[in-house]
């Protein structure tokens, strides 16, 4: 119930659209598919989809958790839908993707936590589009070790989880997630594969220090993840999380000189930067290492 902090120069920007936008669109309603780009009102959507780099939500878009900063639906899941895989990998295909990021809804009805239709997913895209990087941005899976193998063994180019917050904050910002598990989740890919980048994202803004952002970057390094972005959260709608504070991006150059000092071997941070942005570079940075 605090009042809203009015929205500083640098984050007001107009959103283009043009026609590739719109056909795009149109085919994702065809192929009844979700993309984040889309669901989470990106503002560099018209970027991305124009550089060839769209994220995927699949697994439906009713998710079993309600993190505060997020706009996803939350409630029971619907069914499976087995089709899926094959019907992201012709939309990877129509659209001529060159990197396609994969996420999901947390499935913590589903045994697996829908490993298994993340892998497929891989693999279906492999076999149409052998060029296209695909990172894959996963849930935490409960901890459970056998789901991250079945991913793991598909492959990725990149296998991302974000912490989203510090470690103080993890508990408000995402209730049914643990700071540690995740970054358990992330040691535990290295270990499986150590030729897969790791990547992770921070959002800033939620009343973090300085010195905890630092530590997060710490904790990820003492895992040896790769790949870090950090950008600015947006409140989605008044019942979510408030913004504490609008991050300079002086600040956010700043951190990416400290990550990079820290040995990631990309870093992100900018205002409007999400999970995925930019995340074709990363995959050459990545096989540059
Ligand atoms: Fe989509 Fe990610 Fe790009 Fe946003 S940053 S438009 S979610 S690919
Ligand atoms: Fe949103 Fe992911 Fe949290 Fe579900 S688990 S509410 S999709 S951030």
């Amino acid at each position: 119930t605090s009042t809203r902090l009015p929205k500083p120069e640098w984050l007001k920007i107009k959103l283009t659209t043009g026609e590739p936008y719109k056909e795009i669109k149109q085919m994702m309603r065809t192929k009844t598919l979700h993309t984040v780009c889309e669901e989470a009102r990106c503002p560099n959507i018209y970027e991305c989809w124009a550089n060839r780099t769209a994220t995927f939500m699949i697994l439906g878009d009713i998710c079993t958790r309600a993190c505060r900063f997020c706009a996803v639906k939350t409630g029971l899941p619907t069914e499976l839908d087995l089709q899926e895989p094959e019907r992201v990998a012709e939309a990877a295909e129509q659209m001529g993707l060159r990197h396609c990021v994969v996420t999901s809804v947390a499935r913590d009805d589903l045994k697996d936590g829908g490993a298994t239709i993340f892998a497929e997913t891989i693999k279906a895209i492999r076999r149409k589009m052998p060029l296209c990087s695909v990172e894959v941005l996963i849930p935490d899976f409960l901890g459970n070790e056998e789901s991250l193998k079945i991913v793991m063994d598909a492959k990725p180019d990149i296998l991302n989880h974000n912490i989203e917050t510090v470690e103080r904050l993890s508990n408000r910002v995402r209730a049914k997630a643990k700071y540690r598990r995740s970054l358990e989740l992330l040691s535990r890919a290295k270990a499986m594969n150590p030729d897969i980048p790791t990547k992770s994202s921070i959002m800033l803004g939620l009343g973090e220090t300085r010195e905890e952002i630092l530590q997060a970057m710490d904790d990820l390094r003492a895992i040896d993840c790769n790949i870090l972005t950090l950008g600015q959260y947006l409140q989605p709608s008044a019942s979510h999380l408030n913004v504490v504070r609008y991050v300079h991006p002086d600040e956010f150059k700043q951190l990416k000189l400290d990550g990079l000092e820290r040995g990631f071997s990309h870093v992100e941070s900018a205002p409007f930067v999400r999970s995925s942005y930019h995340a074709h570079e990363q995959v050459k940075s990545a096989e540059a290492r």
